[in-house]
């Protein structure tokens, strides 16, 4: 039990990777916020979440909106106490080649994956400083560091998620906080399910070790970041890519 007794934060949490991180978090003994757009999934998801015997509790959240984090951060921290994790993972693709893209799904996919973590952790640090504990881990992507023709908009939200991660890192490790960076690469989830298969089979290719990530292999570096094992890592990035870049 890495994670017993822990309170964490989870957003998009409702299904794919974040759900994964929650469920295999559980199983560590943490406590999870599940935080998502959609209430009735996050409620199913926490309803599942629950049954390995921690608290789970569900919250709408729009990442995006100022008023919608501060209200699922206060209502989280009020019913569990303290806000030990903080994993920023809710994020949306709105892909075309640069020429194509129009400006509203520029500003979606950077509201949502950019903004809305700037957003969350700047609740959350107040609350963390306050504790002089807490760790935040940002979900950012391989194609932050390789670059994706169609995901101009993506690529630069999971970059600017590296320098966010990095300055956040080092304008709060002396209240004791660590903000670290998983970068998954290709993750069987939803988000990925609905590529065409002559993408999924160009970006096998790509991969060393041959084969998809799963929603777990993310989750076993997320329960690293979490747990005290990880206590002298800050603004560090977690490469979780089967080799796809090294
Ligand atoms: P997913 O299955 O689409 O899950 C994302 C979740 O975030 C969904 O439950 C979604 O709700 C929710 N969400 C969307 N907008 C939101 C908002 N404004 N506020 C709160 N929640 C919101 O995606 P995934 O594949 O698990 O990806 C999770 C994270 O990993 C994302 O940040 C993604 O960029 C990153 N990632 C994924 C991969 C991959 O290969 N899958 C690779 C690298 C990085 P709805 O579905 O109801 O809209």
């Amino acid at each position: 039990m890495r994670l017993e007794g822990k309170n964490i934060l989870i957003t998009g949490a409702a299904q794919g990777i974040g759900k994964s991180i929650a469920i295999e978090m559980a199983k560590e003994g943490a406590n999870i916020g599940v935080a998502d757009i959609n209430l009735g999934t996050a409620e199913s998801a926490a309803q599942e979440i629950s049954s390995s015997g921690v608290k789970s509790t569900a919250l709408q959240l729009d990442v995006s909106n100022q008023s919608s984090v501060t209200d699922a951060v206060q209502a989280f921290t009020k019913e569990l106490g303290s806000l030990d994790v903080l994993v920023n993972n809710a994020g949306i693709t709105r892909d075309t080649l640069l020429m194509r893209m129009k400006e509203e799904d520029w500003d979606a996919v950077l509201n949502i994956n950019l903004k809305g973590t700037f957003l969350c952790m700047k609740e959350s640090v107040k609350i963390m400083a306050k504790q002089r504990y807490g760790k935040i881990i940002n979900i950012s992507s391989v194609v932050a560091f390789i670059g994706n023709p169609g995901q101009a908009n993506y690529s630069a939200s999971k970059a600017g998620l590296i320098g966010l991660t990095r300055t956040v890192a080092r304008e709060y490790a002396s209240r004791g906080i660590r903000v670290n960076a998983i970068a998954p690469g290709f993750i069987k989830t939803a988000m990925t399910d609905v590529l065409p298969d002559n993408v999924k089979d160009e970006m096998m290719k790509a991969i060393p070790l041959g084969q998809f990530g799963t929603p777990e292999d993310v989750a076993r570096a997320a329960i690293f970041l979490s747990s005290p094992e990880s206590d002298y890592l800050t603004g560090q990035v977690i490469h979780v890519n089967g080799g796809m870049y090294m």
